[in-house]
């Protein structure tokens, strides 16, 4: 008889007994998952899964690898959007030569994890993955304001961002993430700054994302995020406030950050204590405007 309920640490060997399926189609993967309902996941990299069973989390009895699915792939520029697959992986998304809009989050792809990692995990999985707190992909696309393309039993839908984070680990089975779609206007920049122990591609204590749009030199709008601080990345509209109606030098950067830091609930753990990683989004800020001003923001 087949179990429904989730496997825990106490059974470590669960991960091997899962089953992986390989549809043909991005419509037999949601019909297979929906029929699968709680007993089923989708498998992108699998670098998230795989933690699991360190982590005492439910591991599937059947896993839906997307890697065959073509729907799910490549990156794509129309129409003054960027539109980026859920199966990218973070290298593919680090090698893309995008507009300055997208500068952020190539910077987010290019410098989490490390170079194993990068090469097979996915946008979609970081998006996805819930209890992640410092997955880089998430602040910097919350900060470019990007929507996610869903396919589900009932066709395909656009929903903003924030809205997919606050409803991941209550949405129905069947749903998969397609793409995300990231506007890129002309002038408008971004950029992307983390902070870790010992450096490297370690996961960030905390992270800054800015995007800003660009009247002569003035701010005409802005949005930051900050990742790895509270256990979900998030806008601080705050720290958005700060960067506009003037020059963004390192005095208005180091503002926002203080004002994105007034704004979060910092979580506790053992690679940081909340205080500092509020005490450092100034500094992160400061870097990230910085970057601003680099050649590659000048296309
Ligand atoms: C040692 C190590 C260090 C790492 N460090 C970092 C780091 O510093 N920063 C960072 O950002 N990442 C880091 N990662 C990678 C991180 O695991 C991935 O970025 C990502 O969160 C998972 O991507 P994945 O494709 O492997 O997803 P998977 O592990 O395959 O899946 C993750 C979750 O997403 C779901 N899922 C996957 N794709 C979809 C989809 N298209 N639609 C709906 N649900 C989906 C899965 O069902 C699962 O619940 C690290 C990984 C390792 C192993």
């Amino acid at each position: 008889m087949t179990t429904t309920s989730p496997t825990r640490r106490t059974d470590p060997g669960a991960m091997t007994r899962s089953e992986v399926r390989r549809p043909a189609s991005l419509a037999d993967a949601v019909r297979e998952l929906s029929e699968l309902g709680g007993d089923g996941a989708a498998l992108a990299g699998g670098t998230w899964i795989m933690r699991a069973p360190l982590q005492d989390a439910p591991v599937a009895r059947v896993y839906v690898a997307l890697d065959g699915l073509v729907e799910l792939r490549g990156i794509r520029t129309a129409g003054g959007t960027v539109e980026i697959g859920a199966a990218v992986t973070h290298d593919e998304l680090a090698a893309f030569d995008g507009p300055p809009a997208l500068a952020g989050i190539v910077d987010a792809a290019r410098r989490s994890a490390f170079p194993a990692v990068r090469s097979v995990a996915t946008v979609g999985g970081n998006i996805a993955a819930v209890g992640f707190p410092e997955a880089d992909l998430v602040p910097a696309l919350l900060a470019a304001d990007a929507a996610v393309v869903v396919a589900a039993p009932g066709g395909e839908r656009t929903e903003e961002l924030v809205a997919y984070l606050a409803s991941r680990g209550t949405r129905p089975a069947g749903e998969l993430i397609v793409r995300v779609v990231v506007p890129a206007p002309a002038g408008r920049r971004s950029a992307f700054e983390r902070l870790t122990v010992r450096g490297g591609g370690e996961y960030a204590i905390a992270s800054v994302a800015l995007t800003v749009d660009l009247d002569g030199a003035a701010v005409s709008a802005a949005r930051i995020a900050v990742g790895g601080v509270e256990e979900v990345a998030r806008l601080s509209p705050a720290a958005a406030a700060a960067l506009v109606g003037g020059p963004l030098d390192d005095a208005v950067a180091e503002r926002a950050g203080q004002a994105a830091a007034a704004e979060c609930t910092a979580r506790e753990g053992l690679d940081a204590p909340g205080w500092y990683r509020l005490a450092v989004l100034p500094a992160l800020a400061r870097t990230a405007a910085g970057a601003l001003s680099s050649p590659d923001q000048q296309k």
